[in-house]
């Protein structure tokens, strides 16, 4: 970000290319053709940086890209088609047979069996470690080549001290890796705290709307430029440009809709404190680990036995039942979904949760209204 401007102000500012569009036009081509042959060939050779393929360049992309890299205060961006493509094509990029990974427990269910089902059989070794171990346990990161963080982790929310874990993986020369999705750049900043790649699934926050699913990967030049040599191109998950302009459109709105989602989340968190069948609030505020600066509308609850959940789960009105999150509508995923969940096992089989756990995505419907429908399904959710 740049030092003289704010991340809302960022976001809202024009793009520039000489027509008077405030918005980037959707360049719907998959090639682009050149004027002749020495400009064939000065593309080719890496003389000039004109778009050549929509695969690895798109100027709709190219716009999201550069908005994103300064959201997060990276020096660039790579799109990929979802948050899973970003995971995995950063990762593949990375590591090689024998590598060892440390990542953290409770880490997003498709990223464990992405560790698990693909990585492992290919012979990179991963370990799995509470956050408290990763900034505690000073030699833990000895020997270890990559460290995967979200921060915080999936349905448990538990948030990492950044700049601590980052301090070993520095000492031990290990590359740090975040999943930023839950706090976006409003909240948390991560290479400024140290890490080294940024990772977002933009089909949450970033998107904002629940009609896009993409992922973006923001880091230094270098980083981002191995990315772009080989799994970019040769696994070719690319962003397209039409979910692209949908994205820069979200990170528009990113701010405000952050703003308004801190503050129902806050509410709630203040007023479920005070409900008898709460045992545990999942939701990490400003302040809590150094550097987050606010919080999300993604939280877990942990009821008491009283509480029956599918009942609960089906009395709510405004709160649908979905896996997804970040979008404008409010929606409950009971941990006991996930438990159930047929396959490879996830994360949430391996490490456990409470089955009276539900994670709430608030959206931004009215707080007072969603107050309102939480307690009223709650009185009609007695076991
Ligand atoms: C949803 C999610 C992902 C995966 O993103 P997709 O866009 O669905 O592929 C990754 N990390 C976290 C934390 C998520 O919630």
């Amino acid at each position: 970000m740049s030092e003289d401007k704010q991340l809302a102000t960022l976001m809202a500012s024009v793009f520039d290319d000489e027509t008077g569009a405030v918005t980037p036009p959707i360049v719907q081509t998959s090639l682009f053709a050149f004027e002749n042959y020495q400009a064939f060939e000065d593309r080719m050779a890496g003389r000039t940086n004109k778009s050549i393929y929509t695969r690895v360049q798109n100027p709709t992309v190219a716009a999201f890209e550069a908005l994103m890299a300064d959201a997060e205060g990276g020096e660039a961006a790579v799109g990929f088609a979802s948050g899973i493509a970003a995971i995995s094509s950063t990762l593949l990029a990375f590591v090689k047979p024998g590598c060892r990974i440390a990542c953290v427990e409770h880490v997003y269910p498709d990223t464990y069996k992405f560790m698990e089902q693909m990585l492992r059989p290919f012979g990179v070794d991963v370990t799995y470690h509470s956050a408290a171990e990763l900034e505690e346990q000073d030699d833990l990161l000895a020997g270890v080549d990559i460290v995967y963080l979200e921060s915080p982790s999936s349905v448990v929310f538990v948030p990492v001290n950044l700049p601590r874990v980052t301090e070993h993986a520095k000492r031990h020369g290990a590359l740090s890796m975040i999943d930023n999705s839950w706090a976006t750049p409003v909240f948390q900043r991560p290479l400024a705290l140290g890490v080294d790649i940024v990772i977002h699934s933009a089909s949450k926050y970033i998107s904002g709307h629940s009609d896009t699913v993409a992922g973006v990967v923001v880091s230094s030049q270098e980083h981002i430029t191995r990315i772009r040599d080989l799994t970019l191109p040769l696994l070719g998950a690319k962003l397209a440009p039409f979910e692209a302009f949908l994205l820069t459109r979200g990170l528009r709105t990113l701010h405000a809709r952050m703003m308004q989602h801190h503050a129902t989340a806050n509410t709630f968190v203040d007023r479920l404190a005070t409900l008898p069948q709460v045992r545990k609030v999942n939701s990490p505020g400003a302040n809590e680990v150094p550097g987050l600066t606010g919080r999300s509308g993604l939280m877990s609850v942990e009821f008491d036995d009283s509480v029956d959940i599918p009942k609960f789960s089906d009395a709510l009105t405004h709160f649908r039942l979905g896996v997804s999150w970040g979008g404008f509508e409010s929606l409950i995923l009971p941990a006991r979904v996930g438990l159930a969940q047929a396959g490879p096992k996830n994360s949430m089989q391996t490490f456990g949760v409470s089955p009276n756990l539900v994670r709430l995505n608030l959206g931004l419907e009215d707080t007072e209204d969603l107050w309102a429908d939480f307690q009223n399904a709650l009185s009609k959710s007695a076991a």
